[in-house]
């Protein structure tokens, strides 16, 4: 039984670009995000992965309800928070937070630690002064940092540190739903896994639930539990992440993975990344839009928009030729060509499931 947090609904936020300083026409739109659907269960982490401009950041904006979608709707335990506003909206910041990619960017310079950790607090009348000043020490210690960090200012902590403290703001009010924007994508490699680890633990100390945007699937592998792919403004695939990383079933995914380094050099290191630029959402490709770079095109592709289909496995895919594309990678043929019989399998039990709803 699943237990949704966070449902997202053909959530869409459309741009208009205009030309003129005041009064300018409106002469086109960026597709930022466009129509795209997902739920999020209480616990568990969402990986929302996709190469820069592609709508994670904007996705971000619009289920914290930072920014009004075009259309769509987002429910938060439950409550359509679509249209939330003034008090009920301030009430709802208690309940999701963001931890931003650049900590130092999103810190007051000018505020102790202790001083940025408190703000929250007394923004949402927590506790008396006493008590505030409690909160923040054992804040601090959730995150790995001692009391006396409290008088330090920002620039005093390095970039691992400085993520701590935006984690520790973060988790102040308690929110039970927590988005990180590519919380370590600005960090060390070396420290990177330690802030994931302090994600992995704080969620099971405390249930958190995580929609986790990053724009490489490296990042992932070790912190979600589903993935959802983006490109140019819509989901292509998600999966359980197992199941991603094992039978990506999206030429796009499949891209992302390639990307990846990997350690053993007696494989073919040589990356199946698609020719062609990223287009541009102001003007994205009819059909599916990520038919421009796909190597598996066929003329269905440059016409009509794949719609996002479920396998009987739970798996979703958004790809005309999703059931008969070749194995992941010729080098394990033998353990992939299970997988593409399992594929088919699913594919035609799908098939027959759409037979008897229609006939
Ligand atoms: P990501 O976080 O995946 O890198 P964003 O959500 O930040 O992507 O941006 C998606 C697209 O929307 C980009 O093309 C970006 O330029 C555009 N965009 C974002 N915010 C605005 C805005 N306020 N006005 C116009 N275009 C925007
Ligand atoms: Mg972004």
């Amino acid at each position: 039984m699943t237990d949704p947090i966070l449902e997202v609904e053909a959530l869409t936020k459309h741009y208009p670009i205009r030309q003129g300083i005041v009064f300018g026409r409106v002469v086109g739109t960026v597709r930022a995000v466009d129509g795209i659907t997902f739920r999020l269960d209480r616990g568990e982490t969402l990986a929302l992965v996709g190469e820069s401009g592609c709508g994670k950041s904007t996705t971000a904006r619009l289920v914290l309800r930072l920014i009004d979608p075009t259309s769509g709707t987002v429910r938060f335990d439950g409550a359509d928070i679509t249209d939330l506003a003034g008090e009920q909206l301030r009430k709802l910041r208690r309940r999701m937070q963001i931890v931003f990619q650049d900590p130092f960017a999103s810190l007051n310079p000018r505020m102790t630690v202790g001083e940025i950790l408190e703000e929250p607090l007394i923004v949402h009348a927590i506790g008396t002064r006493t008590e505030r000043r409690a909160r923040v020490n054992e804040l601090l210690g959730l995150v790995g940092l001692a009391p006396y960090h409290a008088q330090r200012y920002p620039h005093e902590f390095s970039g691992g540190q400085r993520q701590r403290v935006g984690i520790a703001r973060a988790l102040a009010v308690e929110p039970g739903l927590i988005v990180c924007d590519e919380p370590v994508s600005a960090l060390d490699v070396s420290i990177q896994a330690q802030v994931v680890n302090l994600l992995k633990d704080l969620q099971a100390r405390l249930g958190l639930s995580y929609l986790f945007i990053a724009h490489d699937l490296a990042v992932v592998k070790h912190m979600a539990d589903r993935v959802a792919v983006m490109y140019l403004g819509q989901i292509v695939e998600i999966a359980r992440k197992d199941d991603l990383f094992r039978d990506p079933r999206h030429p796009y995914t499949r891209t992302l993975l390639a990307a990846i380094p990997r350690p053993d050099p007696h494989r073919d290191t040589h990356r199946q990344i698609p020719g062609g630029d990223v287009p541009s959402p102001m003007n994205p490709p009819p059909g599916c839009r990520f038919h421009t770079r796909c190597p598996f095109v066929i003329d269905r592709c440059r016409i009509e928009m794949p719609a996002l289909m479920r396998w009987s496995d739970g798996h979703l895919t958004a790809c005309h030729r999703a059931a008969d594309l070749p194995a992941t990678d010729e080098t394990t043929a033998s353990h992939v060509a299970p997988v593409a019989a399992r594929r088919l399998a699913l594919y035609a039990e799908r098939r027959a499931a759409a037979t008897a709803a229609t006939g």
